[in-house]
């Protein structure tokens, strides 16, 4: 059988070069980076030459580039260290409803150490308002963390203008562009960004690295103590290989970045169309224009979003109903239900995300299935639902 992957949002494949990069650094430059002999020369060298990859794909100065196990642990120091680091000044923290479950748990967890965090709702199309921001800034707060593009709906955040309110009241902004990264032009100082977290397996790289930007002088606290690794940022001995492979991973989609931007938004473009064109009663969740090239995410009504995911995998097809993290809990996506989506259509939908090797082809495949699917899985409720009626009302059924 082919197998399509429509899964990216969740992790990516490591490219081929990006493979080959990393390579030599299992075998013969296996030296410690922080070694001041010739063998961990060989690999301090390659770490810096990563950094300045990372750095150019953020517009960012090397200096402020910081390598971390991935996303989550990028958007943890970033929130804690910050919050940790500015307690004299203030306690209150913003961020918004639709956040990663790194941020937003990160900031449950500073809830119990006396932090206050104020969680903004979103639109319907999953925009936060800035006005917002404005008005929930007091002098007690120390950090604004709104996500640059949001993984389960692909919504893209005002972040320059959040960026520049949180500025002009002397708070740190926290972005996590884990999606965006590689997908969007990011531009750490035009988009008054102090803090970024991006991960290497969401932008063709290897999963367990990633980075955090820090915007030189803002005041952070390290959580996790050692040697003097990472400007002191982020203590444990460098995962050199994982480094160069985000670091190559970076360049490439620092050069390719508009052409694949542009093949993503024709593919997505074109399965939204056919899905509305030839499937009643849908929902394309997120905003119309103001969303990630490669992301579509779509409820249909009256078809259990499980049944449909495990029912396309039985084709080859592999789907995702939001965030891989949080599937199998069969809890609705909190993102959904942020947007105003009654709890029962939120289990009806289903993200496809795009990725460098889609194709047309695959966009065929998704609907030579997909309707009959649906129209399965639609009469199968229906039935259900009849039966309960039955039930309901007494009649009809015996035990
Ligand atoms: C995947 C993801 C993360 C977590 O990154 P890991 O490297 O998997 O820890 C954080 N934020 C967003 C928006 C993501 O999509």
């Amino acid at each position: 059988m082919r197998r399509i992957y429509l899964d990216h949002n969740a992790t990516t494949p490591v490219r081929p070069e990006v493979l080959e990069a990393m390579l030599p650094f299992f075998r013969e430059r296996f030296g410690n980076a922080s070694s001041i002999h010739a063998f961990g020369q060989a690999a301090r060298a390659p770490v810096e030459e990563a950094r300045a990859q990372a750095a150019r794909l953020l517009g960012a100065r090397p200096g402020e580039v910081f390598f971390t196990s991935g996303g989550t642990e990028s958007d943890n120091l970033a929130i804690k260290g910050v919050a940790y680091a500015n307690r004299g000044r203030g306690s209150h923290i913003i961020t918004s409803q639709i956040e990663h479950h790194a941020v937003l748990n990160s900031c449950q967890f500073l809830e119990q150490e006396g932090f206050t965090v104020t969680y903004l709702p979103v639109d319907s199309d999953g925009l936060v308002d800035p006005d917002d921001v404005a008005r929930t800034i007091t002098d007690r707060t120390i950090l604004v963390s709104i996500m640059h593009a949001n993984n389960e709906i692909g919504t893209i955040q005002p972040v320059e203008e959040i960026g520049r309110i949180a500025r002009e009241r002397g708070v740190f902004f926290h972005t996590d562009a884990v999606q965006s990264a590689g997908k969007l032009p990011i531009e750490v100082d035009a988009m008054y960004i102090d803090l970024l977290s991006i991960s290497g397996h969401k932008l063709y790289g290897p999963k367990g690295v990633g980075a955090v930007y820090i915007r030189k002088g803002t005041q952070i606290v390290q959580t996790a103590h050692g040697g003097h690794h990472e400007g002191d940022v982020r203590a444990g001995t460098e995962n050199t290989p994982g480094i160069v492979g985000l670091g190559k991973a970076a360049e490439l989609a620092f050069i390719e970045r508009e052409a694949e931007a542009q093949h993503l938004t024709q593919l997505r473009d074109l399965l939204q169309r056919r899905l509305l064109d030839e499937i009643d009663d849908i929902r394309v969740n997120g905003h119309p224009t103001r969303r990630l090239p490669g992301t579509l995410n779509v409820s249909f009504t009256a078809a259990e979003g499980e049944s449909l995911i495990l029912s396309l995998d039985l084709k080859g097809i592999a789907v995702s109903s939001g965030s891989a993290c949080t599937s199998g809990s069969l809890e609705p996506s909190h993102v959904l239900l942020a947007l105003g989506l009654d709890p029962q259509l939120a289990q009806t939908s289903v993200r496809f995300s795009f990725g460098r090797d889609n194709t047309r082809e695959d966009v065929e495949d998704v609907m030579e299935h997909l309707p009959e699917i649906v129209a399965r899985l639609r009469a199968m409720s229906a039935l259900t639902v009849k039966q309960e009626k039955i039930r309901g009302s007494g009649f009809g059924v015996r035990g």
